[in-house]
């Protein structure tokens, strides 16, 4: 008698896992993407930045071309190229013309480049919570964490909903503060009708490769303010050995790094720009798949898209209830053993990382901490218990962009998460 798959015994105590081939990595490669690359190389400029002033300054011809398509897409005046999108936060944050000891209010439930980008100016990252549905930072809490030293808020569009960036902006306008909007992993949300990233002062993406589209490496800034725009820009190629011929723009965080895209990326970014509905569309309908079952299984929650948002789906980002009565630890390794890849048990929580936790940034001595020894900064467990609940118990993700997710593997990752919801009393 053959035994449903469904009640079969869960691999991870031993029975037969639902899939035993790995997935297959998700590529959005293809020709159009070599023939620009082998064009590029062939014509021998690979690169048409100088570090002097004028055109070249700017770019070369893909790079620029990149910029142009990216502004027009996405109805903003400015687009800039950058290496990353964590050289993009660095402008972003430098553009502002903060002091150091200034601070910058940011989500915990981020990548570090988020923080990082606020220290490489020497300014501290205080930390607000987020949303226990979203994930995203909570404006209700920001507005108390303002303080007369908060210059900048940076808001994530974490997994690829887009954060509440329009309470944001009327929280930024009262007190003065700029909103930024690290829109990495929402290359083609919507809010409101309006793209994720284009809401705040300054939004920007990544191009690495384990976003939606990409060029393997590289970021885009985008903003409608033009100082802002000429003030990042200088600080992506060399900007205090330019400045001289910009001297309008003031000399405050004119410290240039290197953070120019190359040819090559560009020519790459500019195919994947004109596929990025077709990309993100694929995603999109891989979760309504997966959300369709998940939303019927008791004790797991489904991504939450408030109204009139348009979710880009980087990962699956769902929670595990307390009323399920099994660890959400347990469940992610259930479904791992079923052989489906991707499966995230956790997050992360930057204020409780050791940089923050001993407040020690550059050099030994604490700083920039010490420039404030009039205030004391809180981080560690305590200060987010929305994001520490989720890293904690109860979030669970599927990590949507490393694999191809065919049809096929859809199939098992719903056969495996519906075998592991009907064994839970194992
Ligand atoms: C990927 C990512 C970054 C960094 O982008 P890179 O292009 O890899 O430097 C920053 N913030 C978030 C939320 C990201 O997901």
């Amino acid at each position: 008698m053959e035994i449903p798959l469904s009640k079969s015994k869960l691999a991870l105590f031993g029975g037969m896992p639902v899939n035993t081939r790995p997935f297959a990595p998700r590529s959005t490669m293809g020709k159009d993407e070599a023939r620009a690359a082998y064009d590029v190389v062939l014509s021998g400029e690979l690169s048409g930045f100088l570090a002097a002033p004028g055109e070249a300054n700017l770019g070369g011809r893909h790079v620029r071309a990149l910029e142009h398509a990216w502004a027009d897409l996405y109805k903003v005046r400015h687009a800039v190229s950058v290496n990353s999108w964590t050289s993009g936060l660095v402008c972003a944050v430098g553009a502002l013309c903060l002091e150091p000891g200034d601070e910058v209010i940011i989500p915990p439930w981020t990548m570090s480049a988020t923080a990082a980008a606020v220290l490489h100016w020497n300014a501290i990252p205080v930390f607000a919570d987020v949303e226990p549905r979203t994930f995203n930072i909570d404006p209700s809490v920001v507005e108390a964490l303002v303080s007369p030293r908060t210059r900048a808020i940076i808001a994530v569009d974490i997994f690829g909903l887009p954060a509440n960036v329009r309470e944001l902006k009327r929280i930024g306008l009262k007190h003065g503060v700029q909103v930024i909007s690290d829109s990495a992993q929402t290359p083609w949300a919507l809010d409101g009708g309006i793209r994720a990233g284009t809401l705040a002062d300054i939004g920007g993406y990544s191009l690495n490769y384990h976003k939606h589209i990409h060029s393997g490496e590289g970021g885009i800034i985008v903003t409608d303010d033009d100082y802002t725009a000429q003030r990042m820009r200088l600080i992506r190629n060399h900007a205090e050995s330019l400045i001289s011929g910009y001297s309008y723009l003031g000399l405050a965080n004119m410290i240039g790094f290197n953070f120019r895209m190359t040819e090559v990326d560009a020519a790459i970014a500019a195919i994947q720009l004109a596929r990025v509905e077709e990309v993100v569309s694929r995603r999109r309908a891989i979760s309504k798949r997966l959300v369709d079952l998940i939303s019927t299984l008791p004790g797991l929650e489904p991504p939450f898209v408030p109204s009139g948002v348009e979710h880009d789906y980087y990962i699956l980002g769902l929670q595990v209830s307390e009323s399920l009565g099994v660890e959400r630890d347990l469940v992610g390794r259930a479904i791992t053993a079923e052989g489906i890849p991707g499966i995230m048990t956790n997050y992360v929580n930057l204020h409780r990382l050791p940089a923050f936790v001993h407040q020690q940034a550059f050099g030994s001595g604490g700083f920039p901490w010490s420039l404030r020894s009039e205030r004391k900064f809180e981080y560690g467990t305590g200060v987010c218990p929305v994001a520490e609940a989720l890293n904690d118990k109860s979030f669970l993700g599927i990590q949507l962009c490393n694999y191809e997710f065919t049809d096929e593997e859809i199939d098992m990752t719903i056969q495996a998460i519906d075998k592991v919801w009907a064994n839970l009393v194992e």
